[in-house]
């Protein structure tokens, strides 16, 4: 268990969020307000039974809840709405800037057209409090078809986002399935990300980095299974937005105290902490760094690389990213006992 004059400090630090699913953050309160507001009938009674339905066992027993959840989202301001709340709470966090995923495919699929969907999100993060930018997901249990549909739905739009990901069920699902619509997206000048390495093995890792050219791993944490693989994202200092909460909800790692987030740390890579379905998983950025503060011998050095990594890590102009760099330094001097 940390000290409190630790907690505080881990709380106050400034940070950067760059694995957050927009949908992920809806809170069962707004699931029924905005069911109330569209006249959408949920399979869930009360708030609280839906917040019952949250005890998963594995990622695909979320995703389904995930996408009833999503059920709820017809109009423009509803989107507005989601990633709005999103933002604030972020801020509460001291996040200063953060790359949100959305999954336009969860939409499309229901008829929800493209544009309402990214207009939404977009508006929120162009007035939020903080520093947003978006990350257009695919779903990787659909084709490849699917996600190149997608992309040509988003040309007009691709002043709005600034790079693509993968993401859904991974296992069965390689990234190598969407090599073609990654390539595509490249030319584009979009940033790459994947999802690899949560429950898939570190062969997803692998391909991730070599057929996609992801500049990012989502998740990766069973990167640490294949030695020459540590050592090679340690060299390169590649990413991973690891999420602790959800590691635990998923059932990747048994308890927080059995994470591996230590040992990445210990092995050199560029490990960020993250929030990925907040309202699903039991809590925003702070929550996420506090049990596994609470968990893991993690100190103050350790805070301070998560906080430098996150920022390091993000696709910002150089200058930008100096900047937040430099406003973690100075925080962390302020505080060194
Ligand atoms: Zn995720």
């Amino acid at each position: 268990m940390m000290n409190e004059q630790l907690r505080g400090i881990v709380r106050g630090m400034p940070k950067a969020e760059l694995h957050i699913h927009i949908e992920g953050s809806l809170e069962p309160e707004l699931i029924f307000e905005l069911a109330q507001r569209n006249a959408v009938q949920l399979a869930y009674q009360s708030v609280e039974e839906l917040r019952a339905a949250y005890a998963f066992t594995d990622l695909q027993s979320f995703l389904d809840v995930y996408y009833a959840g999503a059920s709820v989202l017809l109009h423009e301001q509803d989107f507005y709405d989601m990633t709005m709340a999103y933002l604030r709470r972020a801020a509460a966090d001291n996040v200063r800037h953060a790359e949100i995923f959305f999954d336009p495919q969860t939409h499309t699929g229901r008829g929800v057209p493209f544009e309402t969907v990214i207009n939404g999100i977009h508006r929120a993060c162009a007035e939020g409090p903080i520093s947003a930018t978006l990350i257009m997901c695919f779903l990787r249990h659909l084709s490849e078809e699917a996600a190149l549909q997608t992309l040509e739905m988003a040309r007009p739009h691709l002043d709005k986002i600034i790079g693509v990901g993968l993401d859904s069920s991974e296992v069965g699902h390689p990234p190598e399935k969407f090599a073609r619509v990654f390539a595509q997206a490249r030319e584009l000048g979009l940033h790459l990300v994947a999802h690899a390495g949560e429950e898939g093995p570190p062969a997803y890792i692998h391909s991730a980095l070599d057929v996609l050219h992801v500049e990012r791993i989502d998740h990766g944490v069973r990167a640490i299974e294949d030695a020459e693989l540590t050592a090679r994202l340690a060299r390169e200092q590649m990413a991973l937005t690891v999420c602790p909460l959800s590691n635990i909800k998923l059932c990747v790692f048994g308890r927080m105290d059995e994470h591996n987030l230590l040992r990445l740390l210990d092995a050199g890579l560029a490990v960020t902490i993250n929030s990925d379905d907040p309202a699903y998983f039991g809590g925003y950025m702070n929550a996420n760094f506090e049990a596994a503060f609470d968990a893991l011998p993690l100190g103050l050095s350790h805070a301070q690389r998560l906080a430098r990594n996150s920022f390091a890590a993000a696709f910002l102009d150089d200058a930008t990213k100096q900047r937040y760099l430099g406003e973690v330094d100075a925080y962390f001097r302020e505080v060194m006992p």
